[in-house]
């Protein structure tokens, strides 16, 4: 895997994390919250990702676990992986086991998923998020924001030593994150987390918002936003 890349394409890829970033700070400031900005780097190359991390940034996400194994053995160990896609229980420990430098596993949507993290990691603390489906849609992965689970893992959590429950992510549907106002999503995972907060005293982070919508998403109270395509360019279809 080659970690080289042309001048042009950085000077691409700066251009439009730049532009990214201080629409989000300047959202951020207007409701006078800190937010980070996870550049989700899934089926793009290395190089992409160096010549980013070559400008400072740090934060990067992937979806698929052999990708994000692969990448974070060839690029700098400080580099704060985010892994957003799909998590089967069998999986955990590939990445908890090959991944140092794993930051947080945002798709965290079973107890039992949970408990694999925490049992096969040796190295850091990795933080979770758990993966609420506010759609409802079928197809869309996470706990339902009402099933009994959600506070299952938070009490499961408490006492587990290398997992840190860092927050509530969601996806949201696609024709929502395309309409304007508030959207619908992003409340639902809001009042979990008012919820979860005021029962357990804690003070729940919220993932929520990709290239289409994390301006909306930051004006609803977001910490992370999750951007791709605004950033690196489509994306190639994954073979
Ligand atoms: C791909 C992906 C993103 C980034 O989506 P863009 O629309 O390209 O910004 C964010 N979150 C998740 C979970 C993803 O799978």
């Amino acid at each position: 895997m080659s970690l080289q890349y042309t001048k042009e394409r950085q000077a691409e890829l700066i251009k439009n994390y730049e532009t990214v970033l201080s629409t989000v700070n300047k959202a951020a400031s207007e409701v006078s919250h800190h937010v980070d900005l996870i550049a989700v780097s899934k089926l793009k190359p290395a190089s992409d990702i160096k010549a980013l991390y070559d400008h400072g940034v740090r934060h990067f996400g992937e979806n698929y676990g052999q990708e994000l194994i692969a990448k974070a053995q060839e690029l700098p160990k400080d580099i704060k992986w985010h892994f957003i896609g799909g998590l089967q229980t069998n999986k955990c420990k590939d990445l908890t086991k090959n991944v140092e430098n794993l930051f947080a596993v945002q798709t965290v949507d079973s107890l039992k998923k949970a408990k694999k993290i925490n049992d096969t990691r040796e190295g850091a603390v990795v933080n979770i998020f758990l993966q609420i489906n506010t759609s409802g849609e079928d197809q869309k992965s996470g706990l339902s924001p009402d099933d009994d689970e959600i506070e299952q893992i938070v009490e499961y959590a408490k006492d587990a030593e290398k997992i840190n429950l860092l927050g509530l992510m969601t996806i949201g549907s696609f024709t929502r994150s395309h309409s304007e106002g508030d959207n619908p999503d992003f409340t639902a995972l809001e009042q979990l987390k008012e919820k979860l907060d005021s029962k357990y005293g804690v003070d729940l982070k919220l993932s929520m918002g990709m290239s289409s919508d994390y301006v909306q998403a930051i004006k609803q109270g977001t910490s992370y936003v999750r951007v791709g395509t605004a950033i690196f360019g489509e994306r190639p279809p994954k073979v």
